[in-house]
């Protein structure tokens, strides 16, 4: 038997997913990690340490590893290099080299990918959405990234750059943003813009819990809480319209921790984007939390092997 594994390194996260050859999970496991303070060369070893850890338990239950990609919250060029991840703050790092360095020349492909685009992928493949052809997938960690599925494929665009909806400017007059523009989407309604409010300096790896406490003070209809969460979900639903406007998606999934504060964003998110949406009813766009929460990126970069292996770019030794 084969596996095919997945990870995502994030601003406070590491993820890992192991498949089988249709997609069903073998592991999945997951551990905070201070992304955003940590140095390339930091997030290597730890990558590369974590993806160690699962080739040898897939080998010890006799599965041949196939591949890893690994899931990054920025640009990633043709061959593997970050070329900006704004929230990790880095600039031009060789990930893709450095990881195959790190693993000793493995036997196994290693791929870099996009976490958005990555966890559309697995939305588009593993999530409820039966016959929808049309979905843009959009994740909410402290970055806010889109992956765009048309016409069943993911639209990478000419560089591989599509998706960069969190870097759409919604308010001229906003907060500055980690990518030195201002006014961004994810400035205004990423995860850092609720925390900056609630929890101010919060330690990456404290920020689950953080999101965690939001949740609770929501529940208890705290309405300081209510009132910053339907102002996010305003902010967001100004980024929804410009997907729903653009590309007329039949679904527009949200991700990351939009999925725990998914009860108080929906509503306002909707309603925003229906103000915005010059077809009637946002063109018949439809707006859901992911049921794959947390694992997305990660289970669509395991996914990602198996379509190499699938399309013969990847030998299925
Ligand atoms: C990055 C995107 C990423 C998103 C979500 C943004 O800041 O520019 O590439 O997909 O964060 O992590
Ligand atoms: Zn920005």
């Amino acid at each position: 038997p084969y596996a095919a594994i997945g990870v995502e390194v994030n601003v406070d996260y590491i993820t890992a997913v192991a498949v089988d050859l249709k997609g069903e999970e073998l592991l999945n496991w997951r551990r905070a990690f201070p992304g955003s303070t940590a140095s390339p060369g930091e997030a290597v070893t730890a990558v590369a340490a974590i993806a160690k850890r699962v080739v040898s338990r897939m080998t010890r239950e006799s599965r041949q590893v196939l591949g890893l990609t690994v899931a990054v919250p920025g640009l990633i060029d043709g061959d593997g290099a970050v070329h900006v991840a704004p929230n990790l703050g880095w600039h031009d790092v060789d990930l893709r080299g450095d990881l195959v360095k790190a693993l000793r020349d493995p036997a196994y492909p290693v791929l870099v990918d996009n976490d958005a685009n990555l966890a559309a992928v697995a939305e588009y493949r593993f999530g409820p959405h039966g016959d929808v052809s049309d979905l843009v997938y959009v994740t909410g960690e402290v970055g806010v990234g889109a992956g765009v599925v048309m016409d069943g494929r993911l639209r990478r665009g000419g560089h591989g750059y599509s998706g960069e909806i969190g870097h759409i400017e919604v308010d001229p007059s906003g907060p500055d943003c980690r990518c030195g523009r201002r006014g961004c989407l994810e400035a205004v309604a990423g995860i850092g813009a609720i925390l900056a409010r609630t929890a101010p300096g919060v330690s990456p790896i404290e920020l689950e819990h953080e999101v965690d406490e939001v949740v609770r003070r929501a529940r208890k209809d705290d309405p300081e809480i209510l009132a910053l969460l339907d102002s996010v979900g305003r902010g967001l639903g100004k980024g929804v319209a410009i997907a729903a406007n653009l590309l007329n998606p039949e679904v527009v999934v949200l991700g990351g921790y939009y999925v725990p504060l998914g009860p108080w964003l929906i509503a306002p998110a909707e309603e925003e984007m229906l103000r915005r949406s010059l077809a009637p009813g946002g063109g018949g766009c439809e707006l859901v939390v992911s049921t794959l929460a947390h694992r997305a990126a990660a289970l669509g970069a395991a996914a990602r092997v198996l379509d190499s292996v699938d399309s013969g770019r990847l030998p299925a030794r």
